[in-house]
């Protein structure tokens, strides 16, 4: 789509607006922000199956209508700030425009994902390019992109003073950005704790040098940056995320004298709940801890969510092909497996589950084992979960799975990834088709 920069939030004919929801305050259903979550169970069953019917099984189902709920809502708390959206949780072109259409801007974790938002109409200057110890591919393909004015408003943010002289080293001379190590992490999982890995960002001492040196090259400083990790939901999150974004704070009041800063970016990892028993996160505590942790600064507050704004929008359909009892459980083979939605396997991840087939027909409960085709222990979604009695042929939908799912989906098995399907306005369409053999079998020689 090209007619986005006319039609960004407020002009879409609902009236809407960031300020209009300016004072509205609550999360709640404020300015279409919508419900602070959607459960599993508000999902249609009717709607589900049909979905299932028309594009088969596995599937992930993305209502693009909640994606723009999750910003609205968002925006709503964070009204001076930017908007970012981390590409990585989910990097479907209809995301991208769906939010882009919104205002957002888009954080991208490669010169892939950048590629991809380009493609999908997003202005380059509400695109920002996170190298992480880049690979020499990325940063040729995102200077050129520069360079050939495809991205000249592009900003490049760099976590090693090395990926400063390499961007130099390519002619590189536009916006730039530098990633913060604020040593003090905070996530779900130690696999997604990056704030205090010395992998991610440069020690806060070294920041100014590295600035320096970009200035040196003739580089833009326009930026600092630094994110803690994913899954802010606690009491004890938010007090990381206050330290995080406090040291952050520090570094960019220091940068204030030698460059002329646009942002100070806090990264993302505003949580979601996973459990049906988790409350949801508290916007608002979110946004006033950041604000009194940032201090002053002279420049613009941005945010970089992924999951939070496609998370509860997607939940991905699963028949079940084996019932099998034993002694300890029922055992639910099911046809999406670790290579579909890896989370469980990786992290150990909670995601509900329902038996979408079993809606209101009087079946008993069974706690079930739900397990994929892959030969692997770990293909596991869940254990004695409490699920509707299954039969072969329902149909299973898992919650929560519009993020880091089909982004994280592999081949492994030789297991085609599967298709997703949009809801938008109420009507469903395929976004993305099955893969099939031959998709992975083309690359042979
Ligand atoms: C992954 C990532 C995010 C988004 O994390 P979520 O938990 O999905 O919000 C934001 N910024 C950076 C730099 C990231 O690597």
């Amino acid at each position: 789509m090209s007619e986005e920069s006319a039609s960004r939030t407020g002009d879409d004919g609902t009236g809407e607006s960031g300020a209009v929801c300016d004072g509205a305050g609550e999360s709640g259903a404020a300015c279409d922000g919508g419900p602070e979550v959607r459960r599993l169970a508000d999902w249609d069953a009717d709607t589900l199956l049909d979905l299932r019917r028309q594009y088969g099984s596995p599937s992930y189902v993305l209502d693009l209508d909640r994606v723009r709920e999750n910003y609205r809502r968002l925006a709503a708390a964070f009204p001076d700030a930017a908007v970012h959206y981390a590409a990585k949780a989910n990097a479907l072109g209809d995301v991208f425009e769906a939010l882009d259409d919104e205002g957002a801007g888009v954080e991208c974790a490669s010169a892939g994902e950048v590629v991809r938002a380009l493609d999908a109409g997003v202005p380059s200057d509400r695109v920002h390019y996170t190298a992480v110890n880049p690979p020499a591919v990325d940063l040729d393909t995102v200077v050129e992109l520069w360079t050939d004015g495809v991205a000249a408003d592009l900003t490049v943010t760099v976590g090693a003073e090395d990926t400063v002289a390499r961007l130099a080293t390519r002619g590189y001379d536009g916006r730039l950005c530098v990633r913060v190590n604020p040593g003090v992490g905070a996530g779900h999982h130690e696999k997604v704790q990056t704030g205090a890995n010395a992998k991610f960002g440069v020690p806060r001492d070294r920041a100014l040098d590295v600035a320096e040196t970009a200035t040196q090259a003739g580089m833009d400083v326009v930026g600092v940056h630094a994110h803690a990790g994913s899954g802010i939901h606690d009491a004890d999150d938010l007090d990381a995320h206050r330290e995080m974004v406090a040291r952050v704070g520090d570094v960019a009041r220091e940068f204030d004298a030698a460059h002329d800063l646009e942002f100070v970016d806090v990264g993302g990892g505003l949580g979601v709940p996973y459990r049906e028993a988790d409350a949801p996160l508290d916007l608002d505590a979110v946004a006033d801890a950041t604000r009194d942790a940032l201090g002053d600064v002279d420049a613009q507050l941005v945010v970089e969510p992924g999951r939070y704004l496609v998370a509860d929008a997607g939940v991905l359909l699963t028949d079940v092909n084996t019932v099998k009892e034993t002694p300890d459980t029922t055992v639910l083979g099911v046809d999406a497996g670790m290579t579909t939605l890896a989370r469980p396997a990786i992290y150990g991840s909670y995601h509900p589950i329902r038996n979408v087939t079993a809606g209101g027909d009087g079946r008993g409960e069974v706690r079930a084992t739900v397990t994929g085709p892959i030969c692997e222990s770990s293909d596991v979604f869940a254990e004695d979960r409490p699920l509707a009695e299954p039969v072969r042929g329902d149909v299973l939908a898992i919650g929560n799975a519009g993020a880091y799912g089909y982004e994280m989906a592999s081949n492994y098995n030789t297991r085609p990834r599967p298709a997703t399907a949009v809801l938008e306005d109420g009507s469903a369409s395929l976004a993305r088709r099955r893969e099939t053999l031959s998709d992975i079998t083309t690359l042979e020689l």
